[in-house]
C-alpha cells in the first residue's frame, strides 16, 4: 500500500461548498479512497481526519444511500462532510482567503441579480485542495495550490518557453542551468509531481489501456507504456485537472503531438487536419460537454 504523499486521491477546485460544508468525490477517485483511506458501504458514514501541515481536523465520509430500484446501476455517491463552523471549514477559509473573497463578492452580485446559478472563481484565479492518503488509516493529508503558487509556476513556464511534449515526458526538470529561485523550483516540482500523480491514477483507472485504441501494448511484454496527455496544453493552461487529461498509448501520443488534431469534447473525437477522425473507445472520467 502506498502511503503519505505518494498516494494521490483527488484534486478539488475550491468553491463555496468546500469552504463551508464539504464536497463530493467523483466516481473515478472513489476506489482510491476505499483502498487507501476508509472502507465504506452504501448507506454508511465514517469519521476521518484531515491533516493540514501539523494539525488534524475532524470530518466525515458518507457513502450516500439512495433508492436503488429507481436508480439501478447508479454509482456510489461519495461525500466528505463538515459543518461551516468547524475548525476544518475555518482553516480552509483561511488558506483559500482569495477564493473566499472572490466567491463572497460573486454570490452577493448573483443574489442582487436574483440569479440562482452556482458561482465559480474565474479561470486563472482558481485554487485547489489536493488530497493524499495519510500514513494512518482514516487519515487524509491535504495540500493546497493557491493562486500565488500558480503565479510562480506561470512565470517559470513562460520564461523558459517549455514545449508541451518536453513537459509531459520529462521525469523531473533539470534545474542545473536554470537560475531559478529555490521557491520557484519547489513550486514547479510540486505542481509537476501532482501532474504525474493525477496521470498515474487515471492510468490505473483504465488499466493502462489507451482511451483511443483501447490497446495496452506493454501488457503482454510485462511493462506499462501508457502515457498521460493534456487535452489543452499544460504549458498554456497549467490545467492538470483530470478533465484535461487523457490516457493514451505512445503511438497515439506521438501522433497527436505531430498532427495536432482538434479534440471535440462533445463527441469525444479527434479530428485530424487531413480529414481523418477517431473517437475515444474508452471513457470513464471525461464528462461529455454539451
Ligand atoms: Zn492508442
Ligand atoms: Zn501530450
Amino acid at each position: 500500500m502506498l502511503n503519505g504523499k505518494d498516494c494521490f486521491l483527488y484534486k478539488k477546485e475550491v468553491d463555496w461548498s468546500l469552504l463551508h460544508e464539504g464536497f463530493s468525490i467523483p466516481v473515478e477517485f472513489q476506489k482510491s479512497v476505499q483502498d487507501h483511506v476508509v472502507r465504506i458501504v452504501r448507506g454508511q458514514s465514517k469519521r476521518i481526519r484531515f491533516a493540514i501541515k501539523t494539525q488534524l481536523f475532524d470530518a466525515r465520509v458518507i457513502n450516500q444511500a439512495f433508492d436503488e430500484k429507481k436508480y439501478a446501476g447508479h454509482p456510489d455517491v461519495f461525500q466528505v462532510r463538515y459543518v461551516p463552523t468547524s475548525l476544518l471549514a475555518l482553516k480552509l477559509r483561511e488558506i483559500f482567503e482569495k477564493s473566499y473573497a472572490v466567491l463572497k463578492t460573486l454570490r452577493h452580485e448573483a443574489k442582487k441579480a436574483e440569479c440562482r446559478k452556482q458561482v465559480r472563481v474565474p479561470e486563472g484565479a482558481r485554487e485547489y485542495l489536493v488530497l493524499y492518503a495519510g500514513a494512518d488509516e482514516h487519515e487524509i493529508v491535504c495540500d493546497s495550490i493557491t493562486s500565488d503558487d500558480i503565479a510562480i509556476v506561470r512565470l517559470f513556464v513562460d520564461s523558459k518557453d517549455i514545449r508541451e511534449e518536453e513537459f509531459e515526458r520529462a521525469g523531473e526538470y533539470d534545474f542545473k542551468d536554470l537560475r531559478a529561485r529555490i521557491e520557484t523550483r519547489e513550486q514547479v516540482v510540486r505542481i509537476r509531481r501532482l501532474d504525474r500523480s493525477i496521470g498515474e491514477s487515471l492510468k490505473r483507472l483504465y488499466k493502462y489501456r489507451c482511451q483511443i485504441c483501447a490497446e495496452n501494448f506493454g501488457k503482454e511484454r510485462g511493462v506499462d507504456t501508457a502515457e498521460s496527455h493534456h487535452i489543452e496544453d499544460f504549458v498554456k493552461s497549467l490545467n492538470n485537472d483530470s478533465e484535461n487529461l487523457l490516457v493514451v498509448c505512445p503511438n497515439h501520443h506521438t501522433v497527436i503531438h505531430k498532427a495536432q488534431p482538434v479534440f471535440d469534447g462533445r463527441r469525444l473525437t479527434f479530428a485530424y487536419p487531413n480529414g481523418f477522425e477517431e473517437r475515444l473507445q474508452l471513457n470513464i472520467h471525461l464528462k461529455r460537454l454539451r
